[in-house]
Order: C-alpha cells, then structure tokens, then sequence
C-alpha cells in the first residue's frame, strides 16, 4: 500500500528507521553481524546469562514433564502448581498478601488497569510512564491526567482537585529511559493528606534495589504500595510480569483481566526458572555491590545511564562509534523518547568488568 511506503520512507528519512537484528548473547558480550562488542543494551542487571546458575538450573530439571508450552490459558488447563509457588513466593519477597503472573510485563500494565477501573475513576499518571502502562490507560474507561515527570507539585495541584471513585497514582520507581528515581518519599507523604491508591511499576528496580533485590518501595517508611509491578524480563534475566497486591483484587483480576484471561499460559520452563532465579536473588548481593561500583564510576542515579544526545542522526553516529570501538548502545529515538532528546542508553550490569566501564567513561568523556 502507498501510504505503508510513505510513512516508512518517513521514518527513514527521519533517521527512525528500526530493524530487527540477529543478535546472540554471550554475557556481558553479544555477536551481530559476525562482530563482538560489550552489551550495553541489555537489561540482564545483575549479569545471570553470564552465570554457571543455567547448568545448575538444567541438571535438576524432570524433563518427564513437557516444559516447553502450556498451551491453553491459566482460566483453561494452563495452571499450575508452578504458578502457585512462583506467586507465593513473589508475594513474600515483596511483603504483600499475594501475586499474579502473567506472560509479560507488557501485558501486565496494559491488563491491570482496564480490569479495575470504570467511567467513573481517575488515573493520574507520570508524564514518562512506560508504554504499556499508557496502553493500559487506553484501554480503560478511567479519565487519565499525567503530571510532569516526578514534578511532585504538579501532582499534589492534580489530587486537590481530583474527584472520582478511584484514583490511582501510577508511576515508576526507576524510570526506563531516564534511569532517575521517583520521589517515593513525597508521594508517601501525600498519600497522608489524599485519599488515592498507589500503582508502582518496579520493573528496573526489581533484583537491583532494596534488600535482596526486593525493589525500591520497601524501604520508603510510610509509603503504600496497592500494586507493586515487577517484569520477569530483566534482573530475572526470564519471561513474565507479575503484580503484588491484594487476595481481592487478584480475584478481580483472575476474572476480569483480558490479557491474563486470553493469552497462553507461560511455559513451565519459564515458571521453574523464574522461581529457582527468585529462590537465589538474596544469594546475589555480591553482584548487586559490582554493578552499584560501576554505577558510581558512571555518576548515575541508577544502572540506566542516559547519554542523551539530541538528534537522531548524532545519536545514530555516536552509536556507530561506539561500535567501532567494541561497544553496543542502542540509539533510543523517538517515539520512545520526546522529539529532540535521542539518547544513547548505557544499561549497567554485573557481568561487566570495572575495566569496561572505564574505558567507555574514557571514550565518552
Ligand atoms: N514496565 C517498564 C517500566 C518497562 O521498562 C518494561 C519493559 N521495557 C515493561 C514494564 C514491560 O515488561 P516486559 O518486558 O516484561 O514486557
């Protein structure tokens, strides 16, 4: 179709072009197109697919079991004990009555929301909420406000005026592309003058912060958290998201969530790697001190570092660069990221070296 043509020719005149690569990963390393480089992309925070844990995971499998698929939703045949125990266990880790998994972080945020909410709630939500929370959004009946990015007044300015059934305030501990931190401590104080419910996404937090990797929120005093969103899909270095809330909003869920209610189950595999990856994650430490180390030799505020460049050619330049000296950054264009804010994004893990790290900081000033 003509106007398919267009807009891609519109993305790639713009330098917003994105393709697919085949990329196989090698710890802190990955190979594309024949050629090695230092992972800088990769959200395996404290470095497990650098880690003997695989082989010690694969020799206590049963592989009697099918481990592959469950092919049918939870609601159907595709639940198990396994599910059970992972959420038993997330529950604990992060302190809440229980937990519910479902195939990604993605579709977590874009299911919780429209399950809970009707016509007649409010959503009050950062300005620089991860995509598939403002899908969630979306997909809601809710009305939405958006404050500016961790601007705690703006927020108190929305919530003196805010009048609905519901308010839920959602933002992010640790925020993906800018890797700064949410005022948690401001919040928990307001949560004392309004009465609204608070919907953390800990998604780059989780197996990072807090003790054992609990995430950020445990230990802000005073602060409560009514759904704690984690992902699978990083520090776990897995598959899944979860929420940890309620026994009654589960239930509400269970029966009212689309994306839990009519998607595939996720695979054993998966469920039994989550868990044996939660059941270490007080084991880590060591890895979590390494990665703080690189951290402060970066001067960030969290292991996503921005590089924010500007333009998306620059940024396409300086990734080229980069590359050329043994390093994989991604460019991060819009729409991911506002017009004129194009970013190379350093994700730190515990698989790089001290010595990596100082020669980036080194190559890029
Ligand atoms: N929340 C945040 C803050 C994220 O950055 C992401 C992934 N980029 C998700 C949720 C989605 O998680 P998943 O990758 O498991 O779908």
């Amino acid at each position: 179709m003509l106007r398919d043509a267009e807009i891609l020719a519109e993305l790639g005149r713009g330098g917003s072009l994105r393709k697919l690569r085949d990329v196989r990963v090698y710890g802190a390393f990955i190979e594309v197109g024949g050629e090695k480089y230092v992972n800088l992309s990769s959200n395996d925070y404290l470095g497990l697919s650098d880690s003997e844990l695989q082989k010690e995971f694969f020799e206590k499998v049963d592989f009697d079991e099918f481990l592959m698929s469950n092919p049918s939703s939870r609601l159907m045949t595709g639940n198990s004990l396994d599910y059970m125990i992972l959420e038993g266990e997330i529950a604990q880790f992060h302190g809440f009555e229980t937990a519910l998994v479902v195939g990604s972080g993605f579709l977590l945020n874009s299911g919780v929301l429209p399950a809970i909410t009707t016509n007649k709630d409010l959503i009050v939500c950062d300005k620089f909420m991860h995509a598939s929370l403002i899908d969630g959004v979306r997909l809601s009946s809710a009305r939405l406000e958006r404050f500016r990015h961790n601007d705690i007044e703006h927020l108190e300015c929305i919530l003196q005026k805010a009048d609905a059934e519901r308010i839920i305030v959602a933002t992010e501990s640790v925020f993906s592309m800018d890797g700064d931190i949410a005022p948690l401590r401001e919040i928990a104080a307001l949560q004392k003058k309004y009465d609204f419910e608070f919907y953390l996404d800990e998604a780059h937090a989780v197996g990072v912060f807090g003790r054992n990797g609990c995430g950020m929120s445990a230990a802000v005093e005073g602060l409560r958290v009514d759904y704690l969103v984690g992902t699978m899909g990083k520090a776990f270095c897995s598959q899944g998201g979860y929420v940890a809330c309620s026994y009654q909003i589960k239930e509400l869920l269970i029966n009212k969530m689309r994306t839990l209610i009519y998607s595939t189950a996720l695979p054993p595999i998966s469920l039994k790697w989550s868990l044996f990856v939660l059941e270490k994650m007080g084991d880590l430490q060591a890895r979590r001190e390494h990665l703080f180390e690189l951290i402060s030799l970066m001067g960030g505020e969290s292991q996503i570092i921005p590089y924010i460049i500007g333009f998306n050619e620059d940024t396409l330049a300086k990734a080229k660069w980069l590359q050329e000296r043994g390093f994989w950054a991604t460019a991060i264009r819009q729409p991911t990221v506002p017009a004129g804010t194009s970013r190379l994004r350093f994700s730190l893990s515990a698989t790089h070296s001290t010595e990596q790290i100082k020669e980036l900081c080194r190559l890029i000033g």
